[in-house]
């Protein structure tokens, strides 16, 4: 069963006892269904990846998470869905680092091919999964991170649960641009400026933390692009800059660069994940290393999947030679259903 934007705002607007254990109810059945497809999804996959010891421990993560849940005795009263809200709050904790531990499991297989000569497998089917994979881990993390906040007894004004009803996303930009420039100060000693240009007053609901995920990714992308472009270079560093548009429909946002762009043969490929041109790839095998400027090659396949969660689109146009824009859409109205794979 999906669920919109605008449903969790209205329902969430009225956090009373009867509407919390009505919410624990309905994960109660939902969050199994939702757990049992991956599960059996990472039993099921192409060319020997479900063996893979990486994989192997995610699927085991979705097992315990499900049987946590299925042998929780109904939910009837009001401890009862106190002591559920614990036990998925424990869950969401438990499935932290799926995304690097994913990563890892396709990266073993990717280089035990390339060890063994073997023909490199087509990726499309495992492209395919990992889309709905994390898609899928989207929707539960917000389902269970929108039942948890909602017991705040001490919400911020215009916040309900995850979703902040009054959110600036000249804000969340100027937010994100500062990250994303301290870790390339912290990389390559210096960073582009960033210029944000639209009404500095304009709000529209949406979940902050999803929003400052992919502006950071995408102006990660475009300080990394600049930097490497204008380094060794003694003309002046152009600019990233920001618009903000608010429309009818949408609210558009455009992370603008002239950092050289993409190639046309490569842009079928940025979508993919571990698809990446940086040059040092982080070591998989710790995941808990801190961000890095790029490496994964999932920046830009997973903001693009939140943007799609909201019913918004994520796009990238690039100027070879010149540079890139990229294109975030969210859609303002939030009535479109989650995405269910
Ligand atoms: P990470 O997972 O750390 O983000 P990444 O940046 O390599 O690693 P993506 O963000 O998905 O991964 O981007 C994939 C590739 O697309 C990059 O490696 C880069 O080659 C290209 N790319 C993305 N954005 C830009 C940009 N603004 N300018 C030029 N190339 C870009
Ligand atoms: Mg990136």
């Amino acid at each position: 069963t999906g669920v919109s934007l605008r449903y969790m705002m209205e329902f969430g607007s009225r956090p009373t006892e009867r509407n919390l254990l009505l919410s624990a109810q309905f994960l109660q059945k939902e969050l199994p269904i939702r757990i049992a497809r991956r599960a059996l999804e990472l039993e099921s996959l192409p060319f020997g990846l479900s063996r893979k010891p990486a994989i192997l421990k995610v699927r085991d993560w979705y097992l315990d998470s499900f049987r946590d849940i299925r042998y929780f005795p109904e939910v009837r009263n009001r401890n009862d869905e106190l002591a559920f809200t614990q036990m998925i709050k424990m869950i969401k904790v438990r499935h932290n680092n799926v995304v690097p531990t994913m990563a890892l499991g396709v990266q073993q297989l990717k280089n035990e091919q390339y060890r063994t000569r073997k023909i490199p497998t087509a990726f499309d089917e495992i492209h395919e999964f990992l889309d709905r994979f994390y898609m899928s881990r989207i929707g539960i993390r917000m389902l269970i991170g929108q039942h948890v906040a909602l017991h705040d007894p001490d919400p911020e004004p215009g916040v309900i649960g995850l979703i902040n009803t009054e959110l600036s996303p000249i804000q969340v930009a100027q937010a994100a641009s500062e990250d994303a420039r301290s870790i390339c100060l912290r990389e390559y000693g210096s960073a582009p400026e960033i210029d944000i240009y639209g009404d500095p007053t304009f709000t529209f609901p949406y979940v902050s933390s999803h929003l400052h995920l992919m502006l950071f990714e995408l102006v990660k992308n475009s300080l990394r692009a600049v930097q490497e472009r204008y380094m060794n270079s003694d003309k002046d560093v152009p600019p990233v800059r920001i618009i903000v548009a608010d429309g009818a429909e949408d609210v558009t946002i455009k992370v603008s660069d002239e950092g050289g762009g993409i190639p046309r043969s490569g842009l079928p490929r940025i979508f993919t994940y571990l698809y990446s041109t940086a040059k040092n790839p982080p070591d998989m095998d710790c995941p808990s290393e801190g961000v890095t400027m790029a490496g994964y090659g999932y920046g830009l396949p997973i903001s693009r999947l939140y943007a799609r969660y909201f019913g918004g689109d994520l796009q990238i146009i690039s100027m070879e030679g010149y540079g890139t824009d990229a294109y975030l859409h969210l859609s303002r109205l939030g009535d479109s259903e989650e995405p269910l794979p």
